[in-house]
């Protein structure tokens, strides 16, 4: 028994840095009530890549209730929704080669997850980012602001 706990506070130990190096990445879900569970996302300054993992903790598939993560300049979020609703679920609700969207995940539904790693480089300070999911309809609710942390 000793032992055991022993092992159990090496691991917390162990585990401790790791967490705190993970500040350049998120993981964010989108429900089945159409729904992030996240309202902002902070990037910190010193983190040169962030990477955002996507879950879908819901029941339902990925044609009535999918999900991705996109990254906009907030201005062009809607242009970016109305071309993504034309280009349809093969293409995860976005225009091929859009050079609006900073990054993505794919399209997922209950039970998947996607991650996306992008350069934070890409985001200027003074700028307006969201992100949000292109699924037709969704970006209504699912949006949320992009902090630059210090
Ligand atoms: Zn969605």
């Amino acid at each position: 028994m000793k032992a055991r706990t022993l092992i159990a506070a090496l691991f917390v130990l162990a585990t401790a840095p790791t967490w705190a190096a993970d500040a350049c990445s998120t993981d964010i879900a989108g429900t089945d009530q159409m729904t992030y569970d996240k309202s902002e996302i902070v990037i910190p300054k010193s983190c040169k890549t962030f990477t955002v993992t996507l879950k879908h903790p819901g029941e339902m598939p990925v044609s009535v209730m999918g999900h991705n993560w996109v990254l906009a300049k907030s201005e062009d979020v809607e242009g970016i929704a109305g071309d993504g609703q034309e280009a349809g679920e093969s293409n995860n609700y976005l225009k091929p080669n859009d050079s609006r969207v900073l990054a993505h995940t794919r399209l997922i539904g209950a039970g998947e997850e996607d991650s996306v790693t992008f350069d934070t480089a890409l985001l200027k300070a003074g700028t307006a980012y969201t992100f949000f999911c292109s699924y037709p309809v969704h970006d209504s609710v699912m949006k949320g602001d992009i902090k630059f942390g210090s």
